[in-house]
């Protein structure tokens, strides 16, 4: 048996009003994306839901897609059988086996738009109902709270049964809330804090701060690595690489020791605000978690957020390194991310960085030189890539 379309339901954006339509594009702009390697597959929608129609591609290999794909609230692989009682009593009762062990419960949920179908809503659920328990010894009904739901939906070209509904990634769908930059390390939290934000709909690029020769190619690709994982979510993403040397230089030749990582911060945010206003993007994304580490303390803050007006997110906040590192795991960048290569801020990281650093003497200390010509050119030097995931089946074709 073979699945013949997957049934998707919307959740959140169903609540969006005049935005519905706008939303639902985006939406199956997204599926198209995540199974752009299954060519025969077609999306198909309307206000309610949307559908993949498999067309012979497996349904559960785009199941396992459709799991990462933000905007969708739940989703059931459907078989697509004639309307011959006969015939639906032998699939329904093939895909039911599929699910069942010992000790669960069921019910049926008939349905039909075809009114001229022998059997109404009562009787399907009655005879398919009566099928299974004569099949299934020991097998119990519980209609309030069924540990499996078989729907059989009967439409006018032919019969659908679904039994299983498969817990969607829920969120708002990639690109419906705007497009913010990602400043991305190679650490553990930044591309968690990108994972977040893209759940709620925000199109993310990425910026990346490397200090060659002092990092490392494999540092970079380390981070290209990363964003890769993420864009397996809306199906690419761009990455800024910045070449910080030159700044990071010229930060302590002018600051004093202490003052140093301030500084650094300060000048991360104002090119990475000056990438965010070159290619459309409204706010500015980091991995910061209160109390981390020195520069992420409340005082730290106020002094770094100075240099500029634009919403910084902040999705990590208030969680917890373990929590945050739970996250990582479930979406696959911990192991990347634990990988051992130097950071440009751990390279020039100053012995003793200020915690509670003051805005005026920050202010004091970069007033003797203006870094405006060096944010410029890291700017304009800045290496702007195209990063696509990885999809299975491709590595599958390249295999064989
Ligand atoms: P992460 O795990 O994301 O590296 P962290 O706990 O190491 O975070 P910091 O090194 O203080 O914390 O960095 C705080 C935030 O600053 C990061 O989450 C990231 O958003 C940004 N950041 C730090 N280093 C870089 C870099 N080299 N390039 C781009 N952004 C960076
Ligand atoms: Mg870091």
């Amino acid at each position: 048996m073979m699945y013949d379309r997957i049934l998707i339901r919307y959740g959140e954006i169903s609540t969006k009003g005049r935005n519905r339509n706008k939303f639902i594009d985006k939406l199956r702009r997204s599926v198209r994306k995540a199974i752009e390697d299954f060519p025969k597959a077609r999306v198909q929608s309307d206000r309610d839901r949307m559908y993949v129609l498999l067309n012979g591609e497996d349904g559960i290999k785009v199941s396992e897609r459709l799991k990462n794909v933000f905007g969708i609230q739940s989703f059931s692989p459907a078989v697509k059988v004639e309307k011959d009682i006969t015939i639906m009593k032998a699939a329904a009762l093939e895909l039911f086996k599929r699910l069942y062990s010992d000790g669960k419960t069921f019910k049926i949920t008939g349905k039909r738009s075809d009114k001229k179908f022998e059997l109404d809503t009562n009787e399907i659920n009655y005879e398919f109902g009566g099928h299974l328990l004569t099949n299934i010894p020991g097998l119990k009904v519980d209609v309030k709270n069924p540990d499996i739901n078989l729907q059989i939906e009967v439409r006018e070209e032919a019969a659908y049964l679904s039994a299983e509904t498969i817990r969607g990634a829920a969120g708002l769908p990639v690109g419906s809330s705007g497009k913010a930059m990602l400043m991305l390390s190679g650490g553990i939290d930044s591309p968690v804090a990108g994972y977040l934000s893209m759940k709620r709909g925000i199109e993310v690029e990425g910026v990346h701060f490397a200090s060659p020769p002092f990092t490392s190619e494999r540092a970079k690709q380390k981070v290209v690595d990363l964003t890769k994982k993420l864009s397996e979510v809306s199906g690419q993403m761009v990455l800024h690489v910045v070449p910080f040397t030159e700044i990071q230089q010229m930060i302590h030749k002018q600051v004093p020791e202490n003052y140093t990582m301030t500084t650094t911060r300060r000048l991360m945010l104002r090119v990475t605000d000056r990438l965010r206003e070159k290619n459309g993007g409204l706010a500015i994304i980091t991995g910061e978690s209160l109390g981390q580490v020195a520069s992420q303390t409340i005082e730290s803050m106020y002094a770094i957020n100075e240099v500029t007006n634009t919403p910084i997110l902040r999705p990590l906040i208030t969680t917890d390194k373990t929590e945050i590192m739970d996250i990582a795991a479930k979406i696959d960048t911990l192991e990347i991310s634990n990988l051992p290569y130097e950071d440009c801020c751990t390279v020039f990281v100053p012995s003793s960085p200020k915690t509670k650093p003051k805005l005026e003497k920050v202010q004091h200390y970069e007033s003797f030189f203006d870094f405006e010509p060096l944010i410029e050119k890291a700017v304009n030097e800045t290496e702007t890539i195209v990063v696509k995931p990885i999809m299975e089946q491709q590595i599958e074709e390249d295999l064989f």
